[in-house]
């Protein structure tokens, strides 16, 4: 990794040359020569180097990045954090980058990075479990830091034959695991189901949450660089329209984040990017739920903005359509709003209520981020159906720019479909938003990733009932107290 200018800061373009490279990334059945230029990649990688372009733009620069302790500036993606005004800052870099994406990058650049971050938060656990290699992961937290590292991970088994799985009995051939080391380094093979961003990131975080099933050999936390030989990322169909579609398709012509099956075919990990081997206990999901926290925080203040989005666009068709003074809108966008409000409450309350971890880093509470979690998963889809039926017939009755730019049809649409003083042009452009937001196979994806990336609700209940039980016990005695029973 090479230390870039004034500090540890990439720009955009330095971002997009760090993926000129020999990475081998597949998009329906052919090889991707330059993930920067291919239409199903380089719209999101665009909207990624803006990212890296505002880390130095006067306005932005506050919010992206901090001095360290020498001085030097660096991405508060990759501030540990250690005191609550840290974790303010990084809430303040995660909701910037939420609102230049619309909240639809679900895994958008900073969340891997919380993964990592979170190993760093149990480091002594890693020094008790993998003493000789826990240090890397330290150092390398430093170097992703200084490197301006875009970091993608992959920790999901794929769903496969069963009997394969590292959950299922003899037949490991399929479970990713180490098949050889050498003075470099280990050697790994196997695969991973979904790598969020890979073919757009520069590394990947390669770890697993299997214990007790998994077996020493299959177990190993390190960082691989994409372009390394012999690891292959297969993509699914990008969802994104392309460039030139932003009337018709506002935010899926903004590019999304590829989603890629990884697949590695014997590919060697140096030793100083390996930071724990044959110690499965260093998998346990109960280790990982500490770990997680900062990343679930991530996802929910993430999730918060896109509520505040919801409520901005709710707002804004309910003026459009002259709907204001109905009370069942008035319902309808007030549920919206007390959507928005809960969410953001929950993210703050996460931050205000955090404890250090064994490693001294300062996380959001476990018990505040998965409720939230819970709560906005389960009413996410009443929110998204409430603005489509906020949009009436408008959310199909959709025409495209050419449709406006043929003087005739506009002559019609504009005749019957203006509304309040608002061209039929322009509202066109706010439900085609819409659409994009709620309804198209971009937030279709979108939507699925909410629900499925990071566990369902009825499995974070599953965790809450066991973290929550002791403030349960405390309450029960409370109760017991106050009617006297023994
Ligand atoms: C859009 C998207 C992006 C993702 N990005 C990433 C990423 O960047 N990195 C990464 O590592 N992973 C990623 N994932 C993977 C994600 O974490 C998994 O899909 C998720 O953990 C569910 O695992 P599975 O798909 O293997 O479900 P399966 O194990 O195949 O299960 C199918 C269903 O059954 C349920 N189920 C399975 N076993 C049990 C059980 N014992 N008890 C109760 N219910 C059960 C599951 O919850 C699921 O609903 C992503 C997934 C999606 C959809």
């Amino acid at each position: 990794m090479t230390a870039t200018v004034e500090g540890f800061l990439k720009t955009g373009e330095e971002y997009r040359g760090s993926l000129r490279d020999e990475r081998e990334v597949w998009y329906r059945g052919e090889r991707v020569a330059d993930v920067t230029t291919h239409h199903a990649t380089a719209d999101a990688i665009d909207l990624y180097a803006d990212l890296y372009d505002q880390q130095r733009a006067p306005e932005t620069a506050e919010v992206l990045t901090y001095a360290r302790e020498d001085g030097r500036q660096v991405s508060t993606c990759w501030l540990v954090p250690r005191t609550k005004a840290d974790l303010a800052r990084k809430r303040a870099f995660t909701e910037h980058v939420a609102w230049h994406t619309c909240g639809l990058m679900g895994r958008q650049p900073d969340i891997i990075a919380w993964t990592q971050i979170g190993l760093l938060a149990v480091l002594p656990t890693f020094r008790k479990h993998s003493s000789e290699l826990a240090e890397n992961l330290a150092r390398y937290t430093t170097e992703a830091q200084e490197g301006n590292i875009h970091l993608a991970g992959v920790i999901i088994e794929p769903q496969g034959g069963r009997a394969r799985s590292a959950m299922a009995g003899e037949d490991r051939a399929g479970v990713l695991q180490v098949v050889k080391e050498t003075r470099e380094g280990i050697v790994v093979r196997g695969a991973r189901a979904v790598g969020s961003y890979a073919p757009q990131a520069n590394e990947l975080l390669v770890g697993g949450i299997y214990f007790p099933h998994v077996r020493p050999d299959e177990s190993f936390w390190a960082a691989i660089p994409v372009n390394a030989p012999g690891l292959r990322l297969i993509c699914r169909e990008t969802t994104a329209a392309g460039e030139g579609a932003s009337y018709d398709h506002p935010l899926a012509s903004r590019g999304e984040e590829s989603d890629a099956f990884v697949v590695f075919h014997d590919v060697l990990v140096p030793w100083d990017r390996v930071w724990s081997l044959r110690a499965p206990q260093l998998h346990d999901p109960a280790l990982f739920a500490q770990v997680s926290r900062g990343e679930h925080w991530c996802g929910l203040t993430r999730l918060c903005v896109k509520a505040e989005i919801f409520a901005g666009v709710a707002q804004t068709l309910a003026e459009v359509l002259g709907l204001t003074t109905i009370p069942a809108i008035r319902d309808a966008v007030g549920k919206i709003s007390q959507y928005a409000a809960i969410l953001r409450a929950g993210a703050l309350a996460a931050e205000e209520l955090a404890s250090p971890t064994e490693g001294d880093v300062l996380l959001p509470d476990v018990v505040t981020v998965r409720a939230m979690r819970a709560y906005a998963l389960d009413t996410y889809p009443e929110i998204v159906h409430a603005l489509q039926e906020l949009c009436g017939q408008g959310l199909v009755m959709r025409f495209s720019e050419r449709d406006f730019d043929n003087p005739t049809l506009a002559q019609d649409l504009e005749y019957y479909l203006e509304h309040n003083g608002v061209t039929a042009r322009q509202k066109n452009l706010l439900l085609n938003f819409v659409w994009d937001l709620t309804t198209s196979a971009h937030a279709g994806r979108s939507a699925l990733f909410e629900n499925v990336n990071g566990l369902p609700a009825y499995l974070l209940r599953q965790l809450l009932y066991l973290e929550h039980e002791p403030d349960r016990q405390r309450f029960k005695r409370r109760v017991a107290g106050i009617i006297g029973l023994e």
